[in-house]
Order: C-alpha cells, then structure tokens, then sequence
C-alpha cells in the first residue's frame, strides 16, 4: 500500500527545512565575520601589547626592564627571553617554549591541539653591547574567545526556537488552509457510506473566498446537478413501471386465455411462452416499482409483529415447485418464538427472492437451508445453499441493480438482476443490513440481520 503523508505535513517538512538551511547559512555568514573580526581584534590587541613593552624596554639592561615595566598585568600575555630563547621575565609561555621565534607578523601555532597566536618581536641590545630581547606575546584562540556569547545564545536557544515557531505556525495556517478539503473529503464520505445524495459541502460564509471555498462551491453545484438526474431518472423508472403494468397484466391474462382456448401443440407453445415472458415481465416491473418507492421513500410498510416461521412456511410453500425441478431439498431450522416488528409482504419477498436464487444456482440434488437464530438483540435470518457459488469480484458487484455475473446462464430464468438490490432496500428499509458469502463452486450464504 502506498505511504500517505499530508499536503500539511510535508510542507510543515519543506519550509521547516528550507527555514533550517536559511538559518544555518546565516550563522555561516554571521560566524565567519565574526570570527575574521574576532582574530583581528585579537592580533592587533597583541601587537599593541608586545609593541609598547618594547617600547619601554628599549636601550635599557637587563635589570632596568623589571623597574620599566611595573604592572604585572602588561605581562599577562607576555614574556621576555634572550638572544637565545632563555627567559627572562613576564608570563611564562610554558607551551610555546619549542616554538621558534619569528619576527614581524603575528603567527598562528598549534600547541597540543591548542591554537595560539603568537607575535614575536627582537630588540637588539643598546648600542655598544651585544645580544637583544625576544619579547613574545601569545593569546590562545578558544572558540569562546573568537565568537561572542550572543552567537552561542543564537545556536542554542534562539534557532530552534524560531524553527519550532515557524514549524507549528505554518502548520496551523496549512491546517486551517486546507480545512474546506477535510470537509470536501468527509462529505464525500458520508454520500458514499450513507447513500445519501442529498448531502452538502459545508461552507463557512465568513470564511476567506479562496480556491478551496471556490472548489466547495462547485462541489456542491455538481452535487445538486447529479442529484437532480438521479431524481429524474427514479421518477422516470416510477413512471415507466407504473405504465408498463396495466399492458403487461392485459397481456397475461389474455395470453393465459389463449392458453385455455388453444387447440394445437403448436398454438399451446405460443400461448406458453406469451404467459412465461409476461410473468417476467410482470416480476421485474414489480421489482422495479419497489425499488422506485423506496427509493423516493414513498413505499408505505406496515410495522407488524411478524413471525419468522410463518414467513419461512409461505416461501417453503411457493418454492417447493420450482426446487422439485431439480430435486432439491429446503431445509428450515428456525428457533421458536422469532418475532420481528416488520412489514411481512416485503420481509417475505426478500426471503423468497433469496430461495429462489439459492436454487436457481443451486447443484441439481443440492439443498437449501433456511435458518433464522436471535443473536446479540439482533435477528439472523439465513439463506444457504451448496450450489455454484460467486466469485469474489461478483461478491462486490451483486448487489448493484441489473448486475448478473452470468449473463447467458442466468437468462435461462429470465432473472434481470434486481432480486438482490431489491432485498437490500427492503432490509435496509427496516433499518438491517445484508451482507453475502460465498466460495466459488462450493456455495452461497446470505445473511440478512435486523433488530427484534
Ligand atoms: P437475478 O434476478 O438475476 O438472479 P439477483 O440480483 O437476485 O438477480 O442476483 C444477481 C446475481 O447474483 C445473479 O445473476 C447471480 O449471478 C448471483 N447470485 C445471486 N444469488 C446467488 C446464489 N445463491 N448462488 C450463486 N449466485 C448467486
């Protein structure tokens, strides 16, 4: 199955990132001033240093340079040494005692992973004597000394700070962006679960006219278009039932006095097939028109105390012709005293059509068994069969009107495929729900539960 990751979070993720890289360039930038200026700084601070004891200690013996450099403090990052490197007075630069001197230009050592700017000056001893001072100053470079603690303040503190605030701001603002889509996606939802074409895109009418509440709009507007079709065509389905009945009840009665009046074989097999077609003619309007009043919610149904029983006993009845064709048995195993509060013609119907399935793609000597148990509050009325069984891919469609997963076979029985959408809209009438199993060549289940 494919990841899915939101449009909210993976923006959240880009500008947070891109927030990321702008920042760190920007400590870059900020870092490498600040450390040029920082290493300036200290150089000419030392040179100033090393620059004025040499300027003191000028032309002077050796015993004159402790009285001319008085404070201790000007020795603080400087020390004296002969000609030879050997030390005279100052601060003892431990560290730097291997390390040659050289004049003019501040240099920059590496002492035992320590870095030190050095500046080394020669003063040549006065004129008539041999010899001269190296004075050398030294200051280390920690990193606390090159970048400032505001910098560190910046790194520490105020970066992820302004990464976190910018990270849940613009996840609030993509979140509140993109809320006509949530309300797009659950009302698509809900028209697909509950059915109902009749639901709406809510739309904020202070909210900001962007091209999501633009999109809503339309949503809606094609909404009202589909359901106005839909209505149309129901109505047309309702009308056309309701006209095709009076003709198709007028042709089988008279096909069915043909039938009497015939004379030859040949005029009997006329007048057999006149009756057989008008029949189904006659079921499928039926059907049809049942499935209109439903679905304009116009089919009136009585809530009455029916009996499971009875119910099974009348579809036994009207199904025992059509299973002895193929010898099949039904079966019935149906706890006492199953009562439902439902509209019996149609709670029957629905059974009847599931029996009469079960043998129509039932095995010649096969069964039917019709069984109906209480279980959690709810009624399980069952309808199964050891017959050819449905595919997993007709398992999802049979339900959908005109669906046949057999087109050839199944008009051998004259079958239209809306015996089971039929069954489903009466039972979801009474607020139950059915569902199928089934395994291909060894059987069907059909299962239809409701509410005592
Ligand atoms: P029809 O009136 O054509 O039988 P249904 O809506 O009752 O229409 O059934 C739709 C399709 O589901 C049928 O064409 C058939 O292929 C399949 N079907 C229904 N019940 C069974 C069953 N008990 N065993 C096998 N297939 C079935």
């Amino acid at each position: 199955m494919k990841k899915i990751t939101s449009i909210k979070t993976r923006i959240t993720i880009w500008y947070t990132a891109l927030m990321l890289v702008l920042i760190s360039i920007l400590l870059i930038i900020i870092g490498t001033f600040s450390y040029r200026l920082s290493m300036e700084s200290i150089e000419t601070n030392l040179q100033k240093q090393v620059n004025e004891i040499s300027q003191r200690i000028m032309g002077r013996h050796t015993d004159e340079i402790f009285y001319n450099v008085e404070s201790k403090k000007e020795f603080r990052n400087v020390s004296i040494c002969d000609i030879n490197g050997e030390y005279i007075v100052g601060q003892y630069l431990y560290d730097l005692t291997d390390i040659p001197f050289k004049e003019f230009a501040p240099h920059r050592e590496m002492v035992d992973g320590k870095e030190y700017i050095v500046y080394d000056v020669f003063r040549p001893a006065r004129p008539g004597e041999t010899g001269g001072y190296w004075i050398r100053g030294a200051e280390p470079v920690g990193l606390s000394k090159i970048f400032s603690r505001s910098f560190f303040m910046i790194i520490l503190f105020i970066a992820p700070i302004i990464l976190l605030l910018t990270a849940l701001g613009g996840y609030y603002i993509t979140k509140k962006a993109f809320l006509p889509v949530n309300n797009i996606v659950r009302t698509a939802d809900e028209i697909y679960s509950d059915n109902d074409i009749k639901k709406r895109v809510p739309i904020d009418p202070n909210a900001h006219e962007d091209e999501l509440q633009n999109l809503s709009r339309t949503i809606n507007r094609m909404l009202d278009k589909i359901e106005g079709l839909i209505i149309s065509e129901k109505q047309f389905t309702s009308d056309a039932s309701h006209e095709l009945r009076t003709p198709v009840s007028v042709i089988l009665a008279q096909g069915e006095y043909l039938l009497e009046l015939a004379e030859t074989e040949k005029q009997r097999e006329l007048a057999t097939d006149i009756v057989a077609k008008a029949k189904q003619a006659s079921k499928l309007i039926s059907r049809l028109l049942v499935l209109a009043r439903i679905d304009q919610s116009r089919q009136s149904f009585k809530r009455e105390k029916i009996d499971i029983n009875a119910v099974a006993d009348i579809v036994v009845q009207d199904m025992e012709e059509l299973a002895a064709q193929k010898n099949i048995s039904i079966l019935t195993s149906i706890e006492d005293n199953i009562m439902l509060y439902a509209d019996e013609a149609l709670i029957t119907s629905a059974v009847s059509n599931l029996v009469s399935n079960a043998i129509k793609y039932g095995k010649e000597s096969g069964y039917v068994m019709i069984s109906a148990s209480k279980y959690n509050g709810n009624v399980e009325i069952k309808v199964k069969d050891n017959g050819v069984g449905i595919s997993k891919e007709g398992l999802e469609k049979i339900w959908t009107r005109f669906y046949r997963e057999d087109e050839a076979r199944n008009d051998e029985y004259g079958s239209y495929g809306l015996g089971l959408p039929m069954a489903k809209s009466i039972v979801e009438l009474h607020g139950g729900k059915i569902e199928a199993k089934s395994v291909l060549g060894e059987g069907s289940e059909f299962i239809i539960t409701m509410k005592i």
